[in-house]
């Protein structure tokens, strides 16, 4: 029989090979011929500045006899020339002088972009004398080749951010940028990080370059540059979660920065040197410091260089040479989401000497006491209308706020009359009443005991009200009860008996959307118990 089958089975197999075959085929003869290439590159995009075509049409030239525009292709993509930055030495000098002066230097800077990739990755940069035409390809990739001394003379790693920020700035309108390569973080931004007690991660942190306003939002379809630019930039160290959109106001961009921020300018200067020499298939780069390329591989001629067998040697984060250590950040990114033990804390330090004040109260006459925390329209957090019901085991939150306040969560304690502070409970099965009836992401229940604080978090929505559906509040908490008498902790432990019973009841946050958070005594370290 399994021979049977096998003969029967091999036409079939035959079939699709050949299919597949045919598949691979087709695709190849799908691949754009070299002419095709050549085409786009001098016919898209194109620039109405006289000037700029006329360097098209250098090149247009120059592809004909060497044939660079199929390699450069393959490597960076295809140029926007109607997006060209062009900086002269005389303009803003002496423009009166510019018919006269005819041995002024200006150098073009063309950006290109992957038919792949939304931003810019690489450059062409072009000086144009009377006597001479140089050009010289800069790649983002090779910002490691210029170094991380910001004090030293010339271009280092930042002013290749600062170049291609602009560029991008230029082509696709963005203000935004995250790091990824640690080591372009500048003293500024460490010193903000170390004092926040952050260490870097390469996620959250975003620089947003204040554009001059005729920088990017220019309606020339080129742009003349200072010989200096200086950009002023705004750094968040820590991005906010979703629900704290907008934090920083007065600027546009559309992820928020929680925490910590650096402000600074960079200054760079965009009159660079360029070698001579025409053409020739990528040799490399001669260029001394603050010169582009000062690192192997851009060379001159025109066809960009490989970035393989550059070993950088001041690379100590970064894997791969052959990538920008930073990226665009689009508007439709979604954020970084917070984890909840970072919220927490972040939470805790916020409302921490409020909250300590009223366990000391609470505690001193065996009244719960419980505020609630806030957020406002500017996403400001903070804990509002400290108040109690006179009750040891209950308070009655006061709930009234302002327009523009959201209560996020609330925080109540849990005090007990003997000394140790073992006695005093975990939270109650009564202390999940306030997560089924303010349903939404985040919201959290602290309870303090004044040793560790509690909280109870709805990690899951949906997940947390159908398990609600199943487990009624009032249900939960006769039963952890009962867990708790007769748990081993009962009579020494308290706190203990009742998380556990808790615990034993919630059980993971997996499966009841519930996450249930115990702190250390700083109360500002969370670990989840679930
Ligand atoms: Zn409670």
């Amino acid at each position: 029989m399994k021979v049977k089958k096998l003969l029967w089975l091999l036409p079939v197999l035959a079939v699709v090979g050949y299919a597949a075959c045919r598949k691979t085929d087709s695709r190849a003869t799908e691949e754009p011929s070299t002419q095709v290439k050549e085409s786009r590159f001098f016919s898209e995009h194109t620039s109405t500045n006289p000037q700029v075509q006329g360097i098209a049409k250098y090149l247009e030239r120059q592809n004909e006899k060497l044939g660079f525009v199929e390699k450069t292709v393959k490597k960076i993509g295809y140029p926007r020339w109607n997006k060209t930055f062009i900086v002269n030495q005389s303009t803003g000098i002496n423009p009166s002088d510019r018919l006269e002066n005819e041995d002024t230097t200006t150098i073009y800077y063309i950006p290109f972009v992957r038919d792949s990739q939304n931003y810019v990755n690489a450059s062409l940069l072009i000086r144009t004398q009377p006597s001479d035409t140089a050009v010289q390809y800069l790649m983002d990739w090779q910002y490691q080749n210029y170094g991380f001394d910001s004090t030293a003379t010339g271009w280092n790693a930042n002013s290749i951010f600062h170049v291609f920020a602009m560029m991008d700035n230029l082509v696709f309108g963005r203000t935004q940028f995250r790091i990824i390569d640690s080591n372009l973080l500048v003293s500024a931004e460490r010193n903000a990080l170390n004092g926040a007690g952050l260490s870097f991660n390469s996620t959250t942190v975003t620089r947003t370059l204040d554009f001059a306003p005729n920088v990017g939002s220019s309606n020339l379809t080129e742009l003349l540059m200072p010989v200096e630019v200086c950009t002023p930039v705004t750094v968040c160290l820590l991005e906010c979660p979703p629900e704290l959109h907008g934090f920083r106001p007065g600027l546009t961009e559309t992820l928020p920065c929680c925490l910590v921020q650096a402000t600074y300018s960079f200054c760079t200067t965009v009159m660079v040197y360029i070698p001579s020499g025409d053409g020739g298939d990528g040799g490399s780069g001669s260029g001394g410091t603050g010169t582009p390329p000062s690192g192997g591989g851009g060379g001159g001629g025109l066809t960009p260089g490989d970035c393989g067998g550059v070993a950088p040697q001041a690379l100590i984060e970064t894997a791969d040479p052959c990538t920008s250590g930073w990226g665009p950040v689009n508007p439709d990114e979604p954020p970084v989401t917070e984890p909840v033990d970072t919220m927490l804390a972040r939470y805790s330090r916020i409302f921490n000497s409020t909250a300590d004040s009223i366990f000391a109260l609470s505690n001193s006459n065996n009244e719960e006491w419980g505020h609630i925390l806030v957020q406002n329209a500017s996403n400001n957090v903070y804990p509002k209308n400290c108040t109690t019901s006179h009750d040891p085991g209950y308070v009655k939150q006061n709930r009234s706020i302002l327009n523009g306040e959201i209560i996020i969560g609330e925080l109540h304690t849990h005090p007990d009359p003997s000394p140790n502070p073992l006695n005093r409970s975990a939270p109650s099965g009564a202390d999940l009443a306030p997560l089924r009836i303010n349903s939404k992401q985040n919201y959290t229940v602290f309870v303090d005991c004044g040793n560790v604080r509690y909280a109870l978090v709805i990690e899951n929505v949906s997940l947390s009200r159908s398990f609600f559906a199943s487990n009624p509040v009032d249900l939960i908490n006769y039963n952890q009860s009962v867990i708790a008498q007769s748990h081993p902790d009962a009579y020494s432990n308290w706190q203990n008996a009742t998380q556990a019973a808790l615990l034993q009841l919630i059980g993971s946050s997996s499966n009841c959307g519930i996450g249930f958070y115990k702190s250390d005594a700083t109360k500002t370290n969370f670990v989840k118990l679930n």
